[in-house]
């Protein structure tokens, strides 16, 4: 269902959509367009009504801006009088041959044109014109309309959509199926790998451990074989010292006896020097004797 519009008319409304004919006279037309007043401005100096856009047209590249009475043109609003006799028609909506029966007083069409549901509007697929109400039921249908697959990434015709999109979901979820085991058993070969180190660790924790216990063992021994060579010296020194002090009682006793032997001595000599004085003596006695009886 093709629309003849696209938008609303920028220029004047043609007289076959005015309603209430018996109020329109040449004060309601455009004097460029010959169509009824759409968004008029006035020329101050003929105050002639123009539409907007058709004075405007008039004017552009003109050196001499002269309106079409061919005077001085200056732009002004236009006279109350002429909007008062515009806001009094009835107008047929624009898109009335695309099915709209709407008839619009004067002041409120523009705003109904711009709403209306019969407007043209473009099929963002098939670049075709369509009413606004009934665009969205063609574009359902719309066999050159494409859809964005996120998950592959591409332009996939609407019609093709949905099967392609359970196909492409399995596609996905077979992907996110092997990139899961893959993990899993990355995961699994990190973890054997660790338990292993872990075993290693414990095996050479535990070679640590009987050293350990292998070096307290041996020092406790060397601290028993200590503690006796301690003690066995000890008792060496305490018998050396009474040994000694037995010497030395000993020593002072001979010591003693030795003194008392050197007195014995000194005694004897004493006596043996007076026997042999008293040897000298009867010695002597003995050759007077003996000379005496010689003489005798
Ligand atoms: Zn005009
Ligand atoms: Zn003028
Ligand atoms: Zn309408
Ligand atoms: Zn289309
Ligand atoms: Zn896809």
């Amino acid at each position: 269902m093709l629309s003849s519009h696209l938008t609303a008319p920028a220029d004047g409304i043609d007289s076959d959509r005015i309603v209430n004919t018996a109020f329109l006279d040449d004060y309601h037309k455009c004097q460029i367009c010959h169509s009824v007043l759409w968004k008029p401005v006035a020329c101050k100096t003929c105050e002639k009504p123009y539409c907007k856009t058709c004075i405007d047209k008039w004017l552009n590249g003109k050196i001499e801006k002269t309106c079409p009475n061919r005077c001085k043109y200056e732009e002004r609003n236009c006279s109350p009088l002429t909007s008062t006799l515009l806001a009094k028609l009835e107008i047929s909506c624009i898109y009335k041959t695309d099915g709209c029966k709407q008839i619009l007083l004067y002041d409120s069409l523009e705003r109904h044109e711009n709403q209306c549901d019969y407007q043209g509007k473009e099929c963002f697929g098939c670049k075709q014109l369509y009413p606004k109400n009934f665009l969205r039921q063609h574009e359902q249908q719309c066999d050159m309309i494409k859809f964005f697959c996120y998950l592959c990434e591409e332009d996939i015709f609407q019609r093709e959509f949905s099967q392609h999109l359970s196909a492409c979901l399995r596609c996905r979820l077979e992907t996110m199926r092997t990139e899961m085991v893959d993990m899993i058993n990355k995961h699994d070969n990190n973890i054997k790998q660790r338990l292993k180190a872990a075993e290693n660790s414990q095996i050479e924790l535990n070679q640590h451990m009987k050293n350990l216990e292998k070096t307290i063992s041996s020092t406790q021994k060397n601290t028993f074989y200590t503690q006796s060579a301690f003690w066995v010296l000890l008792i060496l020194v305490i018998v050396l010292f009474f040994l000694g002090i037995v010497l030395f009682l000993s020593v002072h006793d001979m010591k003693d006896e030795v003194k008392k032997l050197s007195n014995n001595y000194g005694d004897m000599k004493d006596k043996v020097i007076k026997l042999s004085n008293n040897y000298d003596d009867m010695n002597a006695k003995c050759d007077q004797r003996n000379k005496l009886f010689f003489w005798q």
